[in-house]
């Protein structure tokens, strides 16, 4: 994946990749320990320039529910959604409501070319609504 997009393959590059694809929605903490655990060397901050290099790429997708940090995930270019636990503030993906962007009509352009509806679904998790 790295090759395709042009990209040196190293190891902290890797490594990050992978720990994006095996955590959808992680955050930078649960990625750097997730990392370490297998390159302890690696360091916090070239965790932080890989995770910065492969969004700019678009292998990485970063997401930030208001209220939450960022997180990462390697599902990209599908135009999925999410739905976010108000209480607990679990995400799980949605798949696009009409199969591709921007899958809402703005009522009013403004005359913009529009390409993208972000769209966060909010509500409670199974859990936190058995809870309540
Ligand atoms: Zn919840
Ligand atoms: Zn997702």
């Amino acid at each position: 994946m790295l090759r395709d997009v042009a990209l040196r393959v190293t190891r902290p590059r890797v490594a990050v990749l992978s720990a994006v694809h095996d955590r959808p929605h992680a955050d930078t903490d649960s990625i750097i320990g997730a990392v370490r655990r297998e390159l302890p060397e690696v360091s916090h901050q070239a965790v932080y320039d890989s995770l910065h290099t492969l969004t700019a790429v678009g292998l990485v997708r970063r997401i930030q529910p208001s209220g939450s940090v960022a997180r990462y995930e390697s599902r990209v270019g599908d135009n999925h959604h999410h739905v976010v636990c108000r209480s607990c503030a679990a995400i799980s993906d949605v798949d696009c409501a009409t199969g591709e962007a921007p899958c809402l009509d703005a009522s009013d352009t403004h005359g913009f070319t529009i390409d993208e509806a972000e769209v966060i679904y909010w509500g409670l998790c199974p859990t936190c609504s058995k809870r309540s």
